[in-house]
């Protein structure tokens, strides 16, 4: 297929038929995230490529080898942005919202763009939904996080999944954790990658998220940060952990964790659901205490997670989980002649005022055409009007499920398809308590 017909490689759109999906899957987001007191920021979808240099890390793969850098006309060097956070940051720190009510909670869904090899559940352009709780140390509001982000998965109805925290320390702490690692790939040294060889002396933590499977299997017998925790790590994370009992939310401690963007501090989590391969990682998140400083603006203890909507629309449809879909037509007008058309398009209009969902013909088609369509766009109910119904002023709305009819006059046609749809409830209400009490005998 010639390119100019071919989406660019690591990119998907999503098509009318599966809006309804990502469409619900928002909702819940955004509204449990509200009952948490999280409100929504937006923020530019590229930002100066120093914004994500400085905060997610130039030892990092995103920074090393996954960001999608340009000069634009003005000869600025611009980042299409790999993640949301340090564009958040960035803006708290620009608009003084560190100086306001704090703890700052705000959410955000959007694209990130990340050079990556493209799978499933791996994109170049995929989408996030997360939060970021801005000026709150205690460990209340890791656990208030953690749960909101427990509450948004139960919402979309994800199952199976597993909730892992660990803590990675303070600069403090981590300065003698480093030393150790150092040591201990340094033993190695022959055997790891390039990249991970330069990690050494600058960041030796970072060869602990190498995706290359000698380095990783060198990792695994690498010291952990929880044996090197500082009194004061050590009481937050067994705080955190506290709160999460105490909140019912089970998790296991993976001492291995260290996630992949260097801002983290302190407490970091993953939610992975069970089987569905290599990206199971659905959820990601942790404390960044040091980052809004490391930008520029003051001290300020931070936390929040991200979650990849692609990844979570994977795992929702491989656990095959029946998302709710609105109606897509309530009523389907099918006109015959002209005068029927011009009354067709009236009715429709008046109909949506009142918030039902209704078409009619754009086409010219005829009666049986007409109808047929109303099947394919799963109407509810069907309406035909010619002449002879305009003169008379009544119609026979039909249900498309059973073919049963209602009269109505057009002239109250509102009423008259609140009142079918409002029994057609009622009877498949009965009739579905009619089936569970038979299949209970
Ligand atoms: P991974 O280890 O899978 O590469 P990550 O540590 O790079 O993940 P984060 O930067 O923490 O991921 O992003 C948070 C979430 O965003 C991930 O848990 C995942 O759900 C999603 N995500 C990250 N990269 C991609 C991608 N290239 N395509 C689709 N989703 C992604
Ligand atoms: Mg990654």
């Amino acid at each position: 297929m010639n390119e100019i017909n071919r989406a660019v490689k690591g990119t998907a759109d999503v098509l009318p038929d599966q809006s309804d999906r990502w469409q619900f899957i928002e909702r819940q987001m955004f509204e449990t995230a509200r009952l948490f007191g999280f409100k929504e920021i937006r923020v530019p979808v590229f930002e100066h490529t120093e914004v994500f240099n400085r905060s997610v890390g130039d030892t990092t793969d995103v920074v090393q080898k996954e960001m999608y850098t340009f000069d634009d006309k003005g000869g600025r060097s611009l980042t299409l942005r790999p993640e949301l956070t340090a564009g958040v940051i960035r803006s708290v720190i620009e608009n003084g919202l560190y100086a306001g009510t704090l703890p700052l909670k705000c959410c955000y869904l959007g694209g990130c763009y990340r050079y990556e090899k493209p799978q499933a559940g791996r994109l170049r352009e995929f989408h996030q939904f997360g939060v970021e709780c801005v000026g709150a140390a205690a460990p209340a509001a890791d656990a208030e996080v953690i749960s909101l982000a427990h509450a948004v998965l139960e919402a979309i109805g994800l199952k199976n999944v597993s909730l892992e925290i660990n803590s990675i320390g303070c600069p403090t702490c981590r300065a003698n954790y480093h030393k150790a690692l150092k040591d201990y790939f340094a033993a190695r040294k022959e055997e790891l990658c390039e990249t991970c060889l330069s990690r050494l002396e600058r960041n030796p933590m970072r060869i602990l998220d190498c995706k290359s499977p000698v380095c990783k299997e060198i990792a695994a017998g690498a010291p952990v940060m929880l044996d090197y925790l500082c009194e004061d790590c050590q009481a937050h994370f067994d705080g955190v952990q506290q709160h999460l009992n105490a909140a019912g939310i089970h998790y296991t401690v993976n001492p291995t964790i260290v996630r992949g963007l260097d801002y983290y501090t302190r407490t970091v989590f993953e939610f992975v659901a069970g089987g569905i391969g290599a990206q199971s990682t659905v959820c990601g998140g942790g404390r960044y205490d040091g980052l809004i400083a490391q930008m520029g603006g003051p001290a300020t203890p931070s936390l929040g997670f991200a979650m990849g909507l692609e990844r979570l629309l994977l795992v929702l449809e491989h656990q095959q989980t029946v998302l709710p879909t609105p109606a897509p037509c309530d009523l389907y007008i099918a006109a015959m002649g002209q005068a029927a058309a011009l009354k067709a398009s009236s009715l429709c209009r008046a109909l949506r005022k009142e918030g039902f969902a209704c078409q009619t013909d754009l086409c010219a088609k005829g009666l049986k055409a007409q109808m047929r369509f109303a099947n394919k766009i799963g109407a509810s109910f069907t309406l035909v009007l010619g002449d002879d119904e305009i003169a008379a002023d009544t119609a026979k709305l039909k249900r498309m499920a059973d073919g049963h009819e209602f009269d109505c006059r057009l002239s109250e046609l509102t009423k008259a398809l609140y009142q079918a749809k409002q029994e057609s409830a009622i009877d498949s209400l009965t009739d579905s308590i009619i089936k569970q009490e038979g299949s209970k005998q």
